[in-house]
Parts: C-alpha cells; structure tokens; sequence
C-alpha cells in the first residue's frame, strides 16, 4: 500500500500540459467544464489555460471540435496523471467506438516536465502534438517559448501546420 501509494507520487512539482476536446454535444460547456475537473485531480493544481478555439476534424468526419490547452502543476506520476484524465474522459460519458470517433471529451497528456516516456499505455511527449494546429496554437497562446522535448522550440511548428483552420471561439 506504501509503494503503491508514494510509485504515484512524484517528489516533485511537474508542470503539465494537456490538450483537451469535443465535437459531440454542448463541446465548449464540456471543455470548460473538464479545464475546471483538472484542479480538481488529487496534488494537482490547474495553473492556467488557452482559449477555446474552433477546428475542423483531421483524420475524421463529424462535426467541428472546440479545443483548448491547460497548464498543471502535479505530484502526481504521469501514469497516475493520464488515469486521472481518463476517468475525468469517464464522467463525461466518453466512449470508444472506432479510432478517432466524435468524442464528447478528449483529453490528452502532451508535456510531463522535461520527460520522455513510451511504453504500452503512454507515450510522452504526445506524438502527434507537432503535426496538429489544434494542439500548437493553444500551447503557444499560454507558453510562446515552450521547448517540445526531442523536437524543440514549439513555434518551429506553427508554419508547417499552417493550412489547418483554427479559429478562437
Ligand atoms: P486519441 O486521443 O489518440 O484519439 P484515445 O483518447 O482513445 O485516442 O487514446 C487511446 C490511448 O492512447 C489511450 O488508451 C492511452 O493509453 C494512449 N496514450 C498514449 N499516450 C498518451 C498520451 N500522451 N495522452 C493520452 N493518451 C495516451
Ligand atoms: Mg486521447
């Protein structure tokens, strides 16, 4: 119980990013409401987060996503962090149909720190971060100078996904 407990602790304070979205329902109430479940995750704390901005689905069909980025500060491991998000994914009816199915809410770790993560379950930074307007644009309205581990300065980006409509709501 001792391990198990402090094996989800980190000793110190991380700063984290996750991406958030919805295209099904009242999206922009959902993203909102899910921004203020984060501060709500134990020993974590949300610190700020971007607009909500407006973007049309990649990879998918249906209707457009409302998206934004929050900034948190945690104890929490980032495995035990990516459980949090996914039980907040839970209480908002999320569900899994096929890959990349409308979703009543998203919710992604993109940044934990500095680390670089992959395993079974987590894969850190987010792999596809860089190649996403919807994730680039918040995460430099909060962050301009944000360094991506292993790929750099995040604006470096921001040209090549350029042809991405993304509009703030
Ligand atoms: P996607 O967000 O790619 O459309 P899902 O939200 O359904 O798909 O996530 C699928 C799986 O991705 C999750 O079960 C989770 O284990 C895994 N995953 C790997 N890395 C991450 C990450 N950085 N953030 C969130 N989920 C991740
Ligand atoms: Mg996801």
């Amino acid at each position: 119980m001792t391990a198990m407990a402090s094996a989800t602790l980190s000793a110190e304070l991380i700063t984290a990013y996750i991406g958030i979205g919805a295209n099904l329902g009242d999206a922009s109430a959902q993203v909102q409401r899910a921004i203020l479940q984060l501060g709500k995750l134990p020993d974590t704390s949300l610190d700020t987060q971007s607009s909500l901005f407006c973007t049309a689905p990649l990879d998918a069909g249906g209707d457009d996503y409302i998206n934004a980025v929050a900034r948190v500060k945690t104890r929490l491991s980032a495995h035990a962090l990516l459980q949090g998000l996914q039980q907040i994914e839970q209480d908002f009816g999320r569900q899994r149909p096929y890959p990349n199915a409308p979703r009543t809410l998203d919710l992604d770790l993109l940044l934990y720190g500095q680390s670089i993560i992959a395993d079974e379950v987590l894969t850190v930074p987010h792999p596809r971060m860089t190649q996403r307007a919807f994730v680039l644009i918040p995460l430099l309205q909060i962050d301009p100078f944000i360094v991506i581990p292993k790929h750099g300065p995040a604006h470096q980006f921001a040209p090549l996904v350029a042809d991405q409509a993304i509009r703030k709501v």
